[in-house]
């Protein structure tokens, strides 16, 4: 039985002309272990293969095929856990969890129900709203991770009256981390799947890929009055992406307040969220657990783990992102903010650090989370395939910092990296955009453009801030170029300044 004790801040209700409700919301990700094989079986898992080309006889369930369990998924869920700060518990076991389904051959799944291989345990998450505003720490409490076969990928649009079935994910191993009901608001949720997926792409555990669905949520909804009776819950099954889980999360607790409003009962069910619509629609009525009689799998023995394979995986945990921010403010000065955005996946992470060596480590996050973030997000283009690295955007910074350009042509240069792949030293010798710090030149533009604004320099004395009218003429007409620094020199002297 769960209870729900802390009540969501005040910001975070919703209010209705009845009165104010709070979303209460527990999560169970499925997070696909990074492994080369599959749980039960030797067959490969490699994302995109040509339709059941990765199949086994264990993952057809086919009648006498028996399943080995992969040590290495084991491994896995155990670094998972401790990365969760869980108990890790030395027995498990594997049970039957039956079903009937096109893509589920077996017949039943192969999960843990009794005994999971990762007992409680306790992550701390940080919200951040959508106007960027930085929320108070929240402990989410961790139920369990446990491990379980993914089942095959119905296809319904191939054919408009028949169902095609795709067996290469059959027997995939997924860890099912299931939370408490500790979530409160969408801001929560998606700060909860994110840290998560913070920290098995720290571990190596999983790829967290939400787009090729390594790593999905199902979200369980209910509302009650703040602080009042739980109410019925509904699970919304396999959402993939941030950006769904708040849409989804705010979609179907304004459902169910309806449905409360209006007199009537919230049913228990599980619901699939149409990305398009934006909406939540029922697919099945939930079942309980013993719907499914849960057994003890007789073909594979309890799992019966040595304290001192624990303590090995333990002595051998990289470094979680929580330290990695820590780390972050001390060695680079970095605000929480910056820090938290720069130390929450480990690819963002290496490019920082690599970024940052050897130059100034502020300028280095300010270009990453600007302009770099920026350009990659309008694109639509993961890190990992960026055309500007770690070393190009470096090059770029260097140029600012030994006065070769400027931080604004800077700009322009990085923008024509992003489309060439071309070093900033290439582009800025290309096209010519060396930063003018001969003074003889500049002096030349001065006297030029005071000429040309007579009345305005005899105005100058009386008002200083008129400077800025000339810098900008003395840059606009060296294009530019113009060092900032001599422009406004030269101009103070021969504006008498
Ligand atoms: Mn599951």
């Amino acid at each position: 039985m769960f209870i729900a004790p802390r009540v969501a801040d005040a910001k975070d209700w919703i209010t209705t002309e009845t009165g104010d409700w709070e979303i209460i919301l527990g999560l169970e990700v499925h997070a696909q272990v990074a492994s080369n094989s599959k749980l039960f079986s030797g067959a490969a898992t490699e994302y995109g293969a040509e339709p059941n080309s990765q199949v086994s006889l264990v993952d057809a369930g086919m009648p006498g095929m028996l399943p080995v369990v992969n040590e290495f998924c084991l491994e896995q869920a155990v670094k998972t856990g401790i990365g969760l700060n869980a108990q890790i518990n030395l027995f498990s076991r594997f049970d039957r969890k039956n079903y009937f389904y096109v893509d589920l051959p077996q017949g039943y799944q192969i999960s843990q129900f009794e005994f999971p291989i990762v007992g409680e345990g306790e992550i701390d998450i940080v919200p951040i709203d959508a106007d960027g505003k930085v929320g108070e720490q929240v402990s989410v409490g961790i139920e369990r991770l446990h491990l379980e076969q993914d089942a095959g990928k119905s296809i319904h649009d191939l054919s408009p009256d028949e169902t095609y079935v795709d067996l290469n994910r059959s027997g995939v191993c997924l860890m099912e981390i299931v939370s408490k009901p500790d979530m409160r608001s969408p801001d929560e949720a998606s700060a909860y799947v994110e840290k998560l997926r913070g920290i098995v792409r720290a571990l190596g555990t999983c790829d967290g890929d939400m787009e090729k669905g390594n790593l999905r949520a199902d979200v369980n909804v209910s509302v009650r009055r703040p602080g009042g009776e739980l109410g019925t819950r509904c699970e919304i099954k396999n959402v993939n992406s941030m950006r769904f889980i708040r849409q989804a999360i705010n979609y179907e607790a304004r459902r169910q307040i309806e449905i409360i409003e209006s007199g009537n009962e919230v049913d228990q069910e599980t619901r699939l969220f149409d990305s398009v619509k934006g909406e939540t629609r029922t697919m099945r009525s939930k079942e309980d657990a013993h719907d499914y009689r849960y057994f003890p799998d007789p073909d594979l023995l309890p799992i019966k783990l040595e304290q001192s394979f624990v303590d090995r995986i333990r002595s051998e945990m990289p470094e979680m992102p929580d330290a990695r921010k820590a780390r972050f403010m001390e060695a680079y000065g970095l605000s929480e903010y910056d820090a938290r955005l720069l130390s929450g996946d480990i690819d963002m992470s290496n490019f920082y650090e690599t970024l940052a060596k050897g130059r100034d480590a502020k300028i280095a996050a300010n270009w990453m989370l600007g302009d770099f973030a920026g350009a990659l997000n309008k694109g639509g283009i993961e890190l990992t395939d960026s055309p500007v690295d770690a070393d190009a955007l470096g090059g770029l910074i260097d140029r600012i910092s030994d006065d070769t350009i400027s931080g604004k042509i800077a700009k322009g240069v990085f923008e024509k990296m992003f489309e060439s792949g071309d070093s900033a030293d290439t582009i800025i010798e290309r096209d010519g955009l060396k930063q003018v710090t001969d003074t003889g030149a500049i002096e030349k533009i001065v006297d030029e453009v005071i000429a040309a604004n007579s009345d305005q320099a005899a105005k100058v004395a009386d008002n200083p801030r008129l400077i800025g009218f000339f810098v900008g003429q003395v840059m606009k007409a060296s294009g530019g170029k113009a060092n900032p620094k001599a422009v406004n020199e030269i101009l103070k002297a021969k504006l008498g300044l």
